[in-house]
């Protein structure tokens, strides 16, 4: 039987509460009330309808009553638990929900990455040094430095740091300060390559803002370049070109006026590297030594990626090169910890909503559920609601369950619903959220710690 509001005409929710009561809301609208437990909801959904008719329900107009019963915090409760904290975007909205009640928030704080030497005994260009000095950066991490030194000398580096580590400029950096020593101007000096053009284009902006502050020039050539943007780059070639492999592999196939740009290329940079396995992988391994092949001199590689258990292996066969490997630890910022009682809905519609908050800001997911069942029933639920989620668990075939990781770790999959198979040792790449149901302490910071590195 599906209820409609008497004030909007959408679907009425009807939810029994941890402690006995019916809580009825509209979530289209925002008109709720609190009424007497009954089994049946119909008769609940009646007396529901005579009391808005007796205009005693009104738009949030139960909260306090809710705050009474112990059902939702109050929100001056929950500011002063967060304090002087700020937490992320989806972790206020989680807090301030009003639809469960909040038990606990925390911070967890990284520790702080390795520091490296300051930016002004780098001895780099001084359009460099005053433009990080200006964005309030006075000293380098321990792998910026490191990756900064071993590219400027020439070695072949793989840049292995979390997300939102400062991955980005440790090659940025290097690359411009050689082309600002060597390149002639009228060729391509280095390509940097992204694995989609949403990704290239998102970068783009935090490239061209390094690289202009010392005369270096930046374009993007992909799909989405028009005409005019294309004839200018052909005619005044970029000393860096931003693209992705298909881009590549096209105008290297067909021999285009494009690809003779390529010729001059001394530096490569694949960036998310740890996308490129599989058929994918071994595609891109064929267009970089297509490339080789045409560049009049030797390139030099460099790979940047989230963390991988086998990186140089991986990035060594994927470019067919010795390469160095330099680790970025830890990562700059902090892990939101909120632990939630679903005092208005069920466990399971709590932990579905989490899944979609998180997984819709692109928030990669991992949602813990203590049996098979509810593994599988969340996925489910979580489905409906249109996520890209999959079922990861013991008793599924063993190749499934690779190919569940693999896509996970590769972006393709933005949650898995699992058991505590997955607690253990199994490498999915990085995660940004956990959500996990009623456990033993000990075994929740295991979860947690998934985020956290
Ligand atoms: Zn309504």
């Amino acid at each position: 039987m599906k209820f409609s509001c008497p004030n909007c005409k959408s679907k009425i929710e009807i939810q029994k509460t941890f402690n006995k009561k019916m809580h009825v809301s509209c979530s289209s609208c925002g008109i709720e009330d609190l009424l007497e437990f009954s089994k049946n909801y119909d008769e609940v959904f009646l007396e529901f309808l005579s009391r808005f008719d007796d205009g005693l329900v009104t738009k949030n107009g139960i909260s306090e009553n809710l705050k009474e019963e112990g059902i939702v915090r109050d929100e001056n409760e929950i500011k002063k638990m967060i304090g002087e904290n700020h937490p992320d975007s989806i972790t206020e909205t989680i807090l301030f929900s009003k639809k469960d009640y909040i038990s606990q928030y925390k911070i967890l704080k990284h520790p702080e990455p390795k520091m490296g030497c300051k930016v002004s005994e780098m001895g780099l260009d001084d359009g460099i040094t005053k433009y990080l000095k200006k964005s309030n950066i006075n000293q380098f991490y321990k792998f910026q430095e490191e990756a900064i030194n071993e590219i400027i000398f020439g070695e072949n580096v793989i840049i292995e740091a979390p997300t939102a580590s400062g991955k980005t400029e440790a090659f940025v950096i290097p690359v411009i300060q050689k082309i600002q020593n060597t390149a002639e101007s009228g060729n391509v000096f280095a390509v940097f390559v992204y694995p989609t053009k949403a990704l290239a284009r998102d970068q783009y902006p935090k490239i061209q803002n390094l690289a202009e502050k010392i005369g270096v020039t930046v374009n993007v050539f992909d799909g989405d370049t028009n005409q005019t943007e294309r004839r200018d780059i052909l005619e005044n070639p970029p000393h860096i070109l931003v693209t992705n492999f298909d881009v590549i592999h096209y105008h290297l196939w067909h021999q285009t006026k494009f690809s003779s740009l390529l010729n001059t290329v001394k530096i490569l940079v694949v960036d998310e590297a740890h996308v490129y396995s599989g058929i994918f992988g071994s595609n891109v391994h064929y267009i970089i030594k297509r490339l080789k092949r045409i560049c009049s001199s030797k390139i030099q590689f460099i790979a940047a990626s989230a963390t991988l258990e086998d990186a140089k292996e991986f990035c060594e066969k994927l470019f067919d090169a010795k390469m160095k490997i330099i680790h970025g630890s830890g990562k700059k910022g902090q892990t939101d910890f909120v632990m939630l009682f679903p005092s208005l809905r069920t466990q399971r519609s709590l932990m579905v909503d989490l899944t979609k908050k998180l997984t819709e800001k692109n928030h990669k997911t991992m949602v813990f559920s203590n049996s098979h069942l509810n593994s599988e029933l969340l996925a489910i639920q979580a489905k409906k609601q249109k996520v890209n989620i999959k079922v990861h668990r013991a008793g599924l075939m063993a190749n499934y369950r690779k190919s569940v990781e693999k896509e996970f770790k590769g972006d393709l999959l933005q949650a898995i619903s699992c058991t505590p198979t997955l607690e253990l040792g199994i490498d999915v790449g990085n995660v940004d959220g956990v959500i996990s149901s009623t456990i033993p302490v000990n075994r929740l910071i295991q979860r947690i710690g998934r985020a956290a590195r």
